[in-house]
């Protein structure tokens, strides 16, 4: 193979630049290969397996067996037509991927294989090239399709520059090696000093004004005064504004003043479409008159490549950036630039591989989602990039800050003692319970914070213990730091068992039973109805109580299911008890039941089905429902008591902002909380919030009942208050149906206690 083919070989696999396929890169680049060298078969091997091959019969044993055999050329196999010359080259340094030809007939000269080796250098770049940026393929199709043109003049580029080949391979191995684009420039005006002999040489980069140029047989006096002209100055200045290569045969230099009425050519240079620099050569002073067309192709050629070495630049350091982009994005949280969960669960998994104790805390934000609620999602996003600035700046030197989900975040100290964790938890809880300003209005957002400092086989149970003991600290009165211990850990068994047991639950409810318990009602104290409380005695748990169970069933999300149980059995069973009455069943349902658009109709289903009047059935909600959507919760509301069911604000006054509850809720009756009646006999205090809650309901033209009932004294302190409907152990334990004396006796039942007591 001569020179000239070598070129045109090369310059026919700049195609491959312009295609956006791996496969295709890889099938153009051996086809190319192939033909230009005559071998038989071409392929390439990955880790003993052809990924790619051509060639007649390219048989895939003979591949492997030729990068099994050895680097070098100079091999003889059994090819397809007899024996075959061999050549193997490693594509990537350090993998395991080879490039293996044969061919029946001539070995592979040196020559050659470096010409080869320029071939597969080039199917790298554009594999590269072509996987992390597909859209820069427009670009880089508009240069290459410049340089190809280039490739008909490189045919007038006959062997009057015996060198050229090399050079050219010279300037491919710059501009597809990994080399700095500074050091590709300076190899491409290095070859091209050697092309144009003692012509003095400039490539000029601008963007706007001069940045960065590059000469060759230029005077150093002469380089600086290059340096501050002008980019639209002489001949570079017209290739620029003409984007074209532009020949003058009448030139005078205007950085050597002995350079006068000679040949000048300038080329422009390219990145992106964008013209931002140029190429320019003088008649040195050997040779002052002619820079033929081959002179002209040469350096359309060698621009060329300077476009092809810096749009490869800006694409490699726009890979760098965009690599590194896409690491911090894996590891950071897009909202706040804290680190995000999983990087903060690898670094605690590093720590605690190393043998340290690293201590979690577990960071939660009471009544966050209510931020979000009355005052959208972009103030919520605000407000947690302020709590996030304000947590980092508070651990900063300490320890790691992340944000694991919505208004959780989690900071991670390295081993010390627990007092001084505990201290750092309060300067971060006083930190964060700073008021915060959003949209003109103060706001605190106090957090809960649990502290584990324990012996975690890994990050996830340390997280997981942290975030047990903030539940804790949130249900603690006073300070909302909670540190992680024995109870919890058993807490946390109990409950994983109720989920189980809750999952294992089919739709016949084994195991669960309503019990029933009378709620009775002045003046004649006779019973008006029986709140349905839900019981469960599981055979691998015991008996759980509702406040363990309920709580889990709303997490995970049974409780609805399970409220629509307890609605029909109760409606089922207040026909048992009171066949012929009046007495309503309340039947308590968990907000997330309460909050379904379709309630009324599974209600008007329900009391359809046990064929009951909707004045037998009132519903006990609680304030709970209000963080939900107050759309539904008041349709719901209006909807259930137009037909003629009651709703009972249960719980009345444990909330901490009822008052303003109440506004929107327009309910039947209110239930004052057990907490308010025990002991109110006995306490001034007890007795002012009783009268007023009583007063309250009045105005409201609410019904008042009383729960929790336990002595005559405080049955006669609510009467005097003007309380008249009551429930109680001193009336009678929740008990299931069977056990629920028949109405008509305990009605009178009751009065004696009644009497008895007053
Ligand atoms: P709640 O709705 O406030 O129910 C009243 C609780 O007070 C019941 O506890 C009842 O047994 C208890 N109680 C009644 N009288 C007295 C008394 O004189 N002294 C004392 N100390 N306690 C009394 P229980 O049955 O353990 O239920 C606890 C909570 O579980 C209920 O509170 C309710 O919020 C929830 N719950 C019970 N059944 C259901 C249900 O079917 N669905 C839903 N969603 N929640 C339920
Ligand atoms: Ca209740
Ligand atoms: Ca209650």
């Amino acid at each position: 193979m001569d020179n000239r083919s070598s070129v045109q070989a090369l310059v026919r696999l700049l195609e491959i630049f312009n295609l956006t396929e791996e496969p295709q890169i890889r099938a153009q680049t051996l086809d190319t290969i192939a033909e230009s060298f005559g071998t038989d078969v071409v392929g390439i091997v990955c880790s003993g397996s052809v990924v790619a091959a051509v060639g007649v019969g390219s048989d895939a044993t003979l591949l492997r067996e030729i990068a099994d055999g050895g680097l070098g050329p100079g091999h003889l196999a059994d090819g397809p037509f007899g024996p075959a010359h061999t050549l193997c080259l490693p594509i990537e340094n350090r993998s395991e991927t080879f490039f293996v030809l044969a061919r029946a007939g001539a070995t592979f000269s040196g020559a050659e294989s470096s010409v080869i080796r320029a071939m597969v250098r080039m199917m790298r770049l554009a594999v590269r090239t072509t996987s992390a940026f597909k859209e820069e393929q427009a670009t880089r199709r508009e240069l290459q399709c410049q340089v190809v043109a280039n490739s008909a003049l490189a045919e007038q580029l006959r062997d009057r520059h015996d060198s050229l080949m090399q050079r050219v391979m010279m300037i491919q191995r710059a501009v597809t090696g990994a080399n700095h684009q500074d050091q590709t420039v300076k190899v491409i005006v290095e070859q091209a000093s050697g092309l144009f002999g003692t012509d003095p040489i400039a490539v000029r980069l601008h963007d706007g004004e001069v940045i960065d140029q590059w000469t060759a047989n230029v005077a150093a006096d002469a380089v600086d005064r290059l340096a501050a002209l002008p980019v639209e100055a002489g001949i570079s200045g017209r290739a620029v504004k003409e984007d074209a290569l532009v020949v003058d045969t009448c030139y005078r230099s205007l950085i050597d003043p002995t350079l006068e009425n000679i040949s000048a050519i300038a080329a422009p240079i390219h990145c992106r479409g964008r013209i931002v620099g140029s190429m320019t050569v003088l008649g040195g002073h050997d040779r002052r008159q002619h820079h033929d067309e081959e002179d002209q192709a040469a350096l359309l050629i060698l621009a060329g490549y300077v476009s092809v070495a810096i749009t490869d630049a800006t694409t490699t350091s726009r890979l760098q950036r965009s690599l590194s982009d896409a690491e911090w994005r894996a590891s950071h949280d897009n909202l706040t630039g804290l680190l995000n969960r999983e990087r903060i669960v690898e670094r605690a998994d590093e720590m605690i591989r190393a043998g340290h104790r690293p201590i979690a805390l577990y960071i939660d934000f009471d009544g966050f989602k209510t931020v979000n609620d009355l005052y959208g999602h972009s103030a919520g996003d605000a407000a947690l990039v302020a709590l996030a600035a304000r947590l980092s700046a508070t651990i900063r030197s300490d320890g790691s800050v992340a944000r694991l989900a919505g208004d959780e975040f989690l900071a991670l100290l390295p081993p010390m003692q627990e007092a001084t964790a505990l201290d750092i938890a309060r300067r971060v809880a006083s930190a964060l319970t700073a008021p915060l300003e959003l949209n003109g209005r103060h706001l605190v957002l106090p957090p809960s914070i649990g502290i584990a400092s324990i012996d975690a086989a890994g990050a996830e149970e340390l997280l997981d213990a942290a975030d047990l003991a903030m539940y804790q600290a949130k249900r603690s009165a006073t300070e909302r730091i909670a540190f992680f211990d024995d109870d919890l850990r058993q807490q946390r068994t109990r409950r994983t068992g109720i989920e189980q047991q809750l999952r294992l639950t089919d739709r016949a409810m084994n195991g669960f039973e309503l019990h029933y318990q009378p709620i009775l009602a002045d003046p004649d104290a006779h019973i008006c109805g029986y709140e349905a409380l839900l019981r469960w005695d599981n055979a691998a748990l015991g008996v759980v109580s509702p406040d363990e169970f309920i709580a889990v069933a709303e997490d995970t999300g049974n409780i609805t299911r399970i409220d629509e149980w307890v609605l029909r059995n109760a409606l089922k069973s207040i026909r048992t008890i009171d066949p012929n009455g009046q007495a309503r069943v309340s039947v308590n349902l968990s907000p997330a039941s309460f909050l379904l658009p379709a309630l009324p109709d599974v209600v008007r289903a329900a009391l359809h089905r046990a064929a009951a009047s909707p004045r037998r059935l009132a519903i006990e909600i609680t304030e709970r429902v209000m963080l939900g959507n107050p759309d539904v919760v008041a349709a719901n509301i209006s909807h259930l008591r137009r037909l003629g069911v009651s709703i009972v604000l249960d719980d009345f006054g444990t909330g901490y902002s009822s008052l303003s509850y109440l506004r929107h809720l327009d309910v039947d009756g209110l239930k004052i909380d057990r907490s308010f009646v025990a002991g109110a006999d006995h306490d001034e205090r007890g007795v002012a919030i009783l009268r007023s809650v009583i007063g309250l309901a009045d105005s409201l033209g609410a019904e008042v009942i009383a729960e929790g009932v336990e002595t005559n004294d405080e049955l006669q302190l609510l009467r005097r208050l003007g309380c008249s409907r009551f429930q109680g152990y001193l009336f009678g334990r929740p008990v299931p149906v069977e056990r629920v004396v028949p109405h008509a006796h305990q009605g009178s039942l009751s009065r004696t206690t009644l009497t008895a007591a007053g």
